[in-house]
Formats: structure tokens, sequence, C-alpha cells
């Protein structure tokens, strides 16, 4: 990946576009045009390399619910990397729910990966990964498929996410954390810019040489789970992850510099996160964008950048962010999201009278969104943000917002 400041010229990012997964050959066609400006697959992998193949595997869900990488796509790429010589192909995740198996299962991965002689990878077990050069995580746990790893490719579907805004290329990275770790890193890095720079720090330390972001049919509304499927109808492939990203958030119309992975890329100084810098190669993004795509206005964007002390910080964050409610007419009581809660104990729990969501203890994660299997947690607005409309004024108010916090940056 390299270094922002070292740049002499433009970022390349392919877009090409791609109707949907149907036909084998055109998936198959449409991803070697993306990999030409790169050299081909055989630019990436070379003979003998063994390939990790970094799918979403967030939940168990069928592939035209855009919760998880789409099969078609994890095919092609096992045969292009196969063609380029890899010795051994392995695909995998730790999902938010449920096991690697039962996710690969239901998005039909699992039979792709049988099929092509591929091999299920399930992150279970760690290894302890040093990079000295991160911000946060000097020391991190990852999965120990990255020792047999010589050649990392990330599978990302593009999302929205209630949280962050969007899910892409740098985010599908958060998969390398294992199980519950990924609850404890949300529990210990509430405020989201510290996240957006661990997971800054876990792409840094597993060195991802190509991100296949597939926009084929994403996902609006409030995903990364619960939202729905969107036909963008394109293919984004990179080396650079945050210009790959950066492509991504054009696509579906949202401002990249207020993405908080790429806001930590730049921080960082990882990768490309300027517009002007990056080249697209194939279509332009006025060809694919789609204007009207649902995004993400969570009030509690403003948290991220709110030069506030931590205890105000908390006191806004429950008064004003989005609230998790657990519709019971859904709710089938698979006690996914009280075991996957961060706090302990649990800040929910469907068997409780009453609101099922300690609202006190919350932390507003909203882990428990992402890992509810039928969408019956709903996010609902707060009654301060009832009250005031924040999200009518938002965008007054992020411009208020940006500027106090560019004053404060600029002063500390
Ligand atoms: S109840 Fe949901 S949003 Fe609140 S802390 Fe637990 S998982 Fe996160
Ligand atoms: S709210 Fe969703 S995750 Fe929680 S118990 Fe009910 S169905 Fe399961």
């Amino acid at each position: 990946m390299p270094d922002a400041s070292s740049q002499l010229k433009k970022t390349p990012v392919s877009l090409v576009a791609l109707d949907g997964y149907d036909d084998d050959a055109r998936v198959a066609q449409a991803l070697a045009a993306a990999l030409e400006p790169f050299g081909g697959m055989g630019g990436i992998v070379h003979s003998g390399d063994r390939v990790l193949l970094k799918a979403n595997l967030l939940a168990p869900a069928k592939p035209d619910e855009a919760v998880t990488s789409h099969p078609a796509i994890v095919r092609a790429v096992i045969r292009a990397v196969k063609a380029a010589g890899a010795s051994r192909v392995m695909v995998g995740d730790s999902p938010g729910v449920g096991t690697t198996r039962e996710t690969m299962r239901a998005s039909g991965i699992l039979r792709v990966v049988e099929e092509e002689g591929a091999e299920m990878a399930s992150f279970e077990r760690v290894a302890v990964f040093e990079n000295l050069e991160n911000t946060l995580g000097k020391r991190l746990e990852l999965t120990e498929h990255l020792l047999q790893t010589d050649v990392l490719i990330t599978l990302p579907k593009l999302k929205t996410h209630v949280q962050m805004g969007y899910t892409g290329a740098l985010k599908n990275q958060y998969g390398l954390v294992v199980g519950t770790r990924k609850a404890q890193y949300h529990f210990r890095f509430q405020n989201r810019d510290r996240l957006a720079d661990l997971m800054i720090d876990i792409n840094r330390t597993a060195k991802v040489k190509l991100a296949i972001l597939d926009a084929v049919v994403a996902m609006e509304g409030p995903g990364p789970h619960g939202g729905r499927p969107r036909k963008i109808g394109a293919l984004v492939v990179g080396t650079d992850l945050p210009a790959v990203d950066v492509v991504g958030c054009q696509l579906i119309g949202l401002d990249p510099q207020s993405y908080p992975l790429l806001q930590a890329a730049a921080r960082a100084g990882y990768g490309t996160t300027d517009p002007e810098c990056i080249e697209v190669i194939g279509k332009s993004i006025a060809e694919l964008r789609v204007a009207d795509f649902e995004l993400i206005k969570a009030p509690a964007n403003i948290m991220r950048i709110l030069p506030l002390p931590g205890w105000m910080l908390r006191w806004l964050r429950r008064h004003i962010a989005d609230r998790p409610h657990i519709d019971r007419s859904k709710c089938i009581r698979c006690m996914k999201c009280h075991n996957g809660c961060p706090v302990k104990p649990s800040a929910i729990d469907p068997r409780r009278e009453g609101d099922c969501v300690n609202q006190r203890t919350c932390i507003r994660c909203y882990c428990c969104h992402e890992f509810c299997p039928v969408n019956a947690i709903e996010l609902r607005r707060s009654w301060v943000e009832r009250i005031f409309h924040l999200k009518t004024i938002g965008t007054a108010g992020s411009w208020l917002v940006g500027k106090i916090a560019g004053l404060y940056h600029r002063h500390k």
C-alpha cells in the first residue's frame, strides 16, 4: 500500500459494469476487465501462493438479500486465483451471527467453495500480529489464518452501515478479528473515530493485496443487515483500499470525506483518500452512480467529531443516538442479540418485561441490529432528536459541528 504523501501519479481504481450474477461467464469477463489495469490476477497472485479470500459473511442470508458476498463473485475470484497459479485457496470470515459453515451454506458460498476445490476458512483461532506503525493496535489478535496466507484478497459487499454510514473495502477486514473480540473492541472503542483508527490498524497489519468491491446489488437503508438490496450494477477493483472506498462512496452519493474510515486512513497516511488523486478506469462514476440511494442519516454521526469530554459524549450518545428496540411481533427469541451484546451484563434481553434494552447501559454499538436474523431490532429516534428534529437540520448541524471540530483539531 503506497504512502499517500509519496504518490507521484494517480491511484488507479477499476470501475466496470456488471448487470447481475446469473451468468458465470459474464461475471468472469467483468472481473478480468476490472483486473486488467493491475496486470490481471497474475499481477497479484503468483505461482504457489496461498490465497485467503476474505468474504463478507455477516450472517446467514440468501444471496439475493445482499447481506453477504455473492457466491457468483466468489466463484469467479476462486477461478481467477487458481488460474494464476495459487497452490491453496481459502475463503473465510468470522461471522457476527452463526458459524462460518452456517453462513456460507445459507449464502450459497459453501457450495461454490466445494465445487471449485477451495477450502472453508473458519476464523476461530487467533495469533498476535505486531505492527509498530499502527495508531492504536500495535499488537493485534487476528485470525491465525493470516499466518498461512501469502496473498489476502478482500471481497466486500457495498452496504450502508448504521454505525459507520458505509461498509466496503476497509471495513471488511474487521472480520479478521475473531468472534467475541469484535464485540470487545466495540466496547473498548466506543468513540467511532477510535474504532475507525483501529480498523485502519487492522488493514495495515493484514496487508490486503486486492479489493473486489461488489456493488452489483448493494444494500441501502438500515444496513448492513436490515437494509434493502439496491442494484448499482458495478464492480470496483483496486489495490489501494481507501481509493476503492472513495469510489464506492461516490457511487452512492456519499461524501467520502464524511466516512469515518476514510478520515482515519487520512489521519494515518494510509492509502489514497483524496478523490483528486484517484484515476477511475473503465466506466465513469457518473455513468453508474445511483442518485437516490438511501443513505444512513443517523444523528450518532455527530459523535465522531464533537470536541467534548468523554462523559458528555456518553450523555449525548445516550440521549441523541438512535435507540435499539425489539419488535416483539418479529422476535423469535434466538438470543443472538443478547449473546452478542458487548456490554456485560448484556444490555438487551428479549425476555425482559417492558423495554428489552437497558437504555442506560447500552453503548449504541448496534451489534444487535447487525446480528438479528429476522430484523426484529428497530433503531428508534431518541426523544431529543424527535423534539428538535435533528435529522432535518442535519446539514446545517454537520456544517457547524465540522467547523467546531476543525478549530479544535487545529488547536490540539
Ligand atoms: S443493546 Fe445493542 S446497541 Fe446496545 S450495547 Fe448491546 S448490542 Fe450494542
Ligand atoms: S431480537 Fe432478533 S436477535 Fe434478539 S432474540 Fe429476537 S430474533 Fe433473536
